[in-house]
């Protein structure tokens, strides 16, 4: 058997086990230190930002501080987009809030402008004005940020940009993260640069960061004995972690042109095959990592669909993975509201993540290369 082509593989590049010693030899052995300090630096000046980055234990930690810190609680409306993974979703229940799901749309596969509108006047009607909407940058693809961010600005709703698939992603050369009220990055092993497990939060002022740091940290008070008015949580990121996302900064915007040619490798792979589409950046105002490269195959035009593509790469040990089901679709999430048509439901049964990794090597792509010119029958 020919070896495993993975998805979208952890990418270390020998840099980070500096940083690790450096912890180990310092003592640093903790949710602190050097190593934390200068990855929120790098990250900062990657964001191109004058906001604040706080590295948190996962990207679902700063998803959850976020709703946190944007004051949601039980009962309350939070409005989210239905085609992601369920950590977008998930922390809104953690605090006993109510999620209701927008469709997207065609253009990004994000959250569409028109029913995110309606879903919030809808609420509003019925007298429940949102508490936050949580957008999301979806396979490294900037959503209509823009648009959206003057829906949020007219409503005085607080945004949340779930960027956990798009750091280094901007539109109109602004990075994914920095335009809602708060940016969620996470840095799990399977996205564009990893600490094996982490996240940050992109916070507005050095305020909210100390007070996002407090939350992380247990909340506790200024006493010298343990005196706690809030609940707390155990949300900081390690100093040995930080010292991985040290070394993957280095290589950030290598690994983010590897993505964008796998991505470019994948439209001339497609280029002559009429039943698929490759998911590209609608024009020049959007920049994506192309985290993953996605593409759809309309199943109902030809003989050919997703999972049998997806199974015929799996014979050749090729991973590939149909696009995340939409909240609205998950069991543990059907009762509630949803507003859109079959967008973000036809991109499930249409969609397929190609193999993405910075990884990947000339050998992988022409076996991938010649895997799916087999199965569409092209010479
Ligand atoms: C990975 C991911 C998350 C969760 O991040 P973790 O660091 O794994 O907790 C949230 N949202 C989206 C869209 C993701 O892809």
């Amino acid at each position: 058997m020919m070896s495993k082509i993975w998805l979208s593989p952890p990418h270390l590049c020998g840099e980070e086990m500096k940083y690790i010693q450096k912890a180990f030899d310092t003592n640093w052995i903790a949710p602190l230190g050097e190593n934390i300090d200068e990855f929120e630096s790098a990250l900062k000046k990657e964001l191109g930002t004058e906001k604040e980055v706080v590295c948190l234990s996962s990207g679902t930690a700063a998803l959850h501080l976020s709703l946190i810190l944007a004051g949601v609680s039980e009962g309350d409306v939070v409005v989210c987009q239905s085609l992601t993974f369920a950590a977008s979703a998930n922390p809104i229940i953690y605090q006993k809030a109510i999620p209701v799901f927008v469709d997207s749309e065609k253009d990004t596969y994000n959250i569409s402008p028109i029913y995110l509108e309606k879903a919030i006047k809808s609420s509003m009607s019925k007298g429940k004005k949102p508490k936050a909407i949580v957008i999301v940058h979806l396979y490294g693809m900037p959503s209509k940020i823009e648009e959206i961010a003057a829906i949020a600005k007219k409503y005085d709703i607080i945004l949340i940009e779930d960027g956990a698939e798009s750091l280094g992603s901007s539109y109109k050369g602004k990075k994914c993260g920095t335009f809602g009220d708060f940016g969620v990055l996470s840095f799990n092993g399977n996205k564009i640069i990893t600490t094996s497990g982490g996240g940050a939060l992109i916070c507005k002022n050095k305020t909210v960061k100390d007070r996002a740091i407090f939350l992380a940290t247990q909340a506790k008070d200024e006493t010298t004995h343990y005196q706690h008015s809030t609940i707390g949580y155990n949300y900081r990121m390690s100093n040995i972690l930080a010292g991985i996302g040290r070394g993957q900064m280095e290589v950030l915007h290598q690994y983010i042109s590897l993505r964008r040619s796998n991505h470019q490798f994948y439209k001339n792979l497609f280029q002559y095959i009429d039943e698929v589409q490759v998911l590209e950046e609608p024009c020049n105002n959007f920049f994506s990592n192309h985290w993953l490269s996605v593409i759809t195959i309309d199943e109902k035009q030809t003989k050919f669909d997703r999972e049998s593509l997806r199974i015929k790469l799996l014979e050749e040990n090729i991973e590939s993975k149909p696009l995340w089901k939409p909240m609205h679709l998950q069991p543990v999430f059907s009762s509630y509201p949803y507003y859109g048509t079959t967008v973000s439901e036809s991109l499930f049964e249409k969609g397929l993540c190609l193999p993405s990794g910075s990884s990947l090597t000339d050998t992988d792509k022409e076996r991938i290369a010649n895997v799916i010119k087999d199965y569409f029958k092209v010479v």
